[in-house]
């Protein structure tokens, strides 16, 4: 154990200080706390010098693994390189220092930023009109559901209470229609991973408020039907709803809007450049097709309240800094690179996918997109699982790609590389995922109890979850039980 592989309490000594400040008179002069809130003793805070605290918390930020220290093909994320030039400019103080509650007529840079941003998300995506305000994939979804329903509602047709999501769907779609109030219908895939048309038929009728979708699909595939499944959503009268969280593979390409789609949200976390995965600002701005203008949520920047919206979201309009790196990616590449982004993501996933067919079952043979799912390795005879190849990529450096999902197969590996990786990232990449392959089959066992360079081992997942540890106790430096709640190095 380093020194420094402690928890912050662990370190403390009695009496010891981080800081010294001043004597002052002010507290008492001015602040009277009534004695019923006072605390009757002193909290039991950790008692550590500054630089032992400095080196605690530095320590344990190297024990992070992100975009910046390795290679992360994270299926359905998009953990792409974000360019720092865009932190500056979000960072600019004329655009840091303003308040939400200042008056427009003092911020007319911030709104000239919010419809050129807006009119190039439209331009991006074929949608008419954006709002920028959901601070989320999840809360982009939720909002364009509002926007659905208020549509219907508005137009006195009450019945429609039913959403159509895939049986391959990111879990946020049935949530966030669960939020909204409204009931899921799972329409299946063909066992080519596509929608199963036929199924989809046989679900339209007057109660579908409409169809959520994300294309490509949750395998990295184009629903190559779209015109068709359009056609008839509208027929019935439900409207399109385009998940656009992996926007990437279309950057430039293709557009939601030419395909039929009605309303959609985008990931500016995932495809314009601003880092995510540690729960960290995010926006989900929400694009719609000219008829629902109406219907998008408040407030506006045109200052507009038209009776139609949809309701408020967010208190104010948006995640500005997450909006501003947005907007200087898409000036920074331009109209001609931008294009080279979706293409460039398909090359990179189809390079890795065509590299290891021979060793990983790849259960859809085609010609994929930004990413593509494996269902474990190709030899079934040596009992490792995808879980232990996952595990294991992390003794070689790499975070591991999605695991267990989509669910459609039993032993899922999500790879999804993004634009931003090297051939020479991607050829390291292929190299030890052949020799994991290998290692299955002459070393089982040690691939099984993978990993073994990492500070943390293997966590009993299930205990975790089920009984986590979240307070420090003493008995909690009983080896057994710092192995089971995770946070303990063997
Ligand atoms: C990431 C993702 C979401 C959710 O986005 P959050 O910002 O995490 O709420 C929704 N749908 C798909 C397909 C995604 O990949």
């Amino acid at each position: 154990m380093k020194y420094y592989d402690k928890l912050i309490f662990e370190l403390s000594r009695k009496g010891r200080q981080g800081y010294s400040l001043p004597d002052t008179d002010w507290a008492e002069s001015t602040v009277s706390i009534p004695d019923g809130l006072k605390r009757a003793s002193m909290p039991a805070l950790p008692e550590v010098s500054e630089p032992d605290t400095v080196r605690h918390y530095t320590n344990l930020s190297d024990m992070n693994f992100g975009v910046d220290t390795g290679f992360y093909p994270l299926g359905s994320c998009t953990m792409k390189y974000n360019p720092k030039i865009n932190e500056e400019i979000a960072g600019m103080a004329g655009f840091q220092d303003i308040h939400p509650l200042q008056p427009r007529s003092t911020v007319p840079g911030v709104i000239k930023l919010y419809r050129d941003l807006s009119s190039a998300l439209s331009a991006i995506t074929g949608m008419a009109a954006f709002t920028l305000n959901p601070f989320a994939g999840a809360h982009g979804e939720l909002t364009g559901l509002m926007i659905m329903r208020r549509y219907h509602i508005c137009r006195g047709d009450l019945g429609r209470t039913r959403v159509i999501v895939p049986d391959s769907a990111h879990g946020t779609n049935p949530a966030s229609a669960a939020v909204c109030g409204l009931e899921t219908v799972q329409v299946k895939s063909l066992p080519d991973g596509t929608i199963d048309v036929g199924h989809l038929k046989t679900l339209l009728d007057d109660t579908v408020a409409g169809i959520m979708m994300t294309n490509p699909n949750t395998l990295g595939l184009f629903e190559t039907r779209i015109e068709e499944i359009a056609g008839l959503v509208h027929g019935c009268g439900g409207l399109l709803y385009y998940d656009g969280a992996n926007m990437n593979p279309l950057l430039g390409v293709a557009r939601p809007g030419d395909m039929g789609f009605d309303i959609m949200h985008l990931n500016l976390h995932k495809t314009f450049s601003t880092p995510h995965g540690g729960g960290g600002p995010g926006a989900g701005p929400v694009g719609v097709a000219e008829r629902l203008k109406p219907y998008l949520p408040l407030p506006r920047t045109d200052g507009e309240e038209p009776e139609e919206n949809a309701g408020r979201i967010s208190g104010f309009a948006g995640n500005f800094g997450v909006l501003m790196k947005a907007y200087a990616y898409i000036l920074m590449l331009g109209r001609q690179n931008i294009r080279m982004a979706g293409p460039l993501a398909a090359l990179n996933a189809n390079y890795i996918k065509e590299s290891l067919k021979d060793c990983y079952r790849l259960p859809v043979d085609r010609v994929c997109k930004h990413e593509f799912v494996f269902d474990g390795l190709e030899d079934r005879s040596t009992g490792v699982t995808t879980l232990d190849v996952a595990k294991r990529l992390l003794d070689y450096g790499f975070h591991a790609p999605t695991v267990y999902f989509p669910l459609l197969f039993h032993q899922s590996i999500m790879i999804e590389p993004t634009e931003t990786e090297s051939l020479e990232t991607l050829d390291a990449f292929i190299g030890v995922m052949r020799k994991i392959a290998r290692e299955a089959v002459e070393d089982p066992d040690m691939v099984k109890s993978a990993p073994h360079n990492t500070p943390v081992r293997r966590p009993d997942e299930t205990e975790a979850a089920r009984h986590p540890v979240l307070k420090f106790t003493d008995n909690r430096f009983n080896e057994d039980n710092y192995n089971r709640c995770g946070t303990g190095r063997l």
